[in-house]
C-alpha cells in the first residue's frame, strides 16, 4: 500500500524483512518522479502497481538517494530518467560489471564486496538474473539540480552526511517535505557500526537549510519536525560526550554534561562515536 503523505506525495514504506527502503513518489501537474528504485526487480514491480492504481501523471524521472544495493537494484524495471550524483555515478560503475548468477554471487560475498542478505534478495527476488545487466543512469549532477514536474518543483541536492560521501536528498518546498534516503544513519566499517562524528554537525546544518515539516528516512517511517528535533538532539548530546575510544569515558562525561544518565537512544550513538575513534586509530 502507498501511504499517502498530500494530494501530490506518496510513499512505498519500508520492510525491514525483507530490507526493503522506503520509496517515494512526487507527482505534478505533468510528470511525477520515483525516488529510489527499490532493492530487485520485484520491489519496483510492486512499487509500479501500486502507482498504477492512482491517478497520476507518468512517471518521467527518477532519483537514487546513494549507491547502496538496495536503493537501486530495482532500477532496469522503472522506465524513467535516472539521476544521481558523480560519486553515486561512480559507484554504481562496479555494479555494472557484476554479473548476477550463482557462482558469481558468491564470489562477490565470499571478497566482502556484497552481503549475503544483498545475495539471497537477489536470488529470489530478481527473475532472469543470469543475464541481468544493472542499466546506467542518464543524468549526472554535482552539487543541485531542480527540476519542474508542472507546478510541482523538486530540488534535489548532494548533502554531506554520516551514512555515505555520496548521499543525495529530495526536497519538495511547497510542501514542506524532504527525502533524506539513509544520510542521517550511521555506517559500517570492518563489521563495527560508527557514527562519522566529524560529518555530523555539517550534515544537520545541511538539512536544516530547508524549511521541511515531514522528513521520510530509508528504513524508517515518517518523522515530524519534533521527531526529527529529538533526533538530531540525541545525536549530537551523544556526540559531545565522546572525545576517545573509552565508552567509560564518553558515558562518564555524558552524566556530567546532562546530570542524567544516557537513554538507550544516546547509548547506542554513543557506542557509535566511540567506534569512530577505534576505526580512526586503525
Ligand atoms: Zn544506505
Amino acid at each position: 500500500m502507498l501511504n499517502k503523505i498530500s494530494d501530490t506525495i506518496y510513499y512505498f514504506p519500508n520492510q525491514d524483512d525483507k530490507d526493503r527502503p522506503t520509496l517515494g513518489l512526487v507527482c505534478g501537474d505533468q510528470y511525477s518522479l520515483i525516488i529510489d528504485s527499490g532493492n530487485s526487480t520485484q520491489h519496483a514491480i510492486d512499487f509500479l502497481l501500486e502507482i498504477e492504481n492512482l491517478n497520476v501523471p507518468p512517471v518521467k524521472y527518477m532519483v537514487i538517494t546513494h549507491a547502496h544495493w538496495d536503493h537501486f537494484l530495482g532500477m532496469n524495471e522503472i522506465d524513467a530518467t535516472i539521476i544521481v550524483n558523480s560519486l553515486t555515478n561512480e559507484l554504481l560503475k562496479k555494479w555494472r560489471n557484476y554479473t548476477f548468477d550463482d557462482k558469481s554471487l558468491h564470489e562477490y560475498v565470499g571478497n566482502n564486496e556484497m552481503s549475503s542478505m544483498c545475495m539471497e534478495i537477489i536470488q529470489s527476488e530478481v527473475p532472469n538474473r543470469a543475464s541481468f545487466k544493472l542499466r546506467s543512469p542518464d543524468v549526472i549532477f554535482e552539487d543541485t539540480l531542480t527540476i519542474d514536474l508542472g507546478n510541482k518543483i523538486c530540488i534535489i541536492e548532494r548533502i554531506n552526511a554520516t551514512h555515505t560521501d555520496d548521499s543525495t536528498i529530495i526536497y519538495i518546498p511547497d510542501e514542506k517535505v524532504i527525502f533524506l534516503g539513509d544520510c542521517p544513519y550511521g555506517t559500517t566499517t570492518n563489521s563495527l557500526f560508527h557514527y562519522k562524528q566529524s560529518l555530523l554537525l555539517p550534515m544537520i546544518e545541511d538539512i536544516q537549510k530547508f524549511d521541511a515539516e515531514l522528513f521520510l528516512l530509508g528504513h524508517e517511517s515518517i518523522c515530524d519536525s519534533n521527531e526529527m528535533n529529538i533526533f538530531w538532539e540525541e545525536l549530537t548530546t551523544a556526540s559531545q560526550a565522546v572525545t576517545s575510544s573509552s565508552l567509560e569515558n564518553a558515558v562518564a562525561c555524558f552524566k556530567l554534561d546532562n546530570k542524567r544518565g544516557p537513554n538507550d537512544n544516546e547509548l547506542f550513538f554513543i557506542k557509535a562515536f566511540v567506534n569512530d575513534y577505534i576505526i580512526q586509530s586503525q
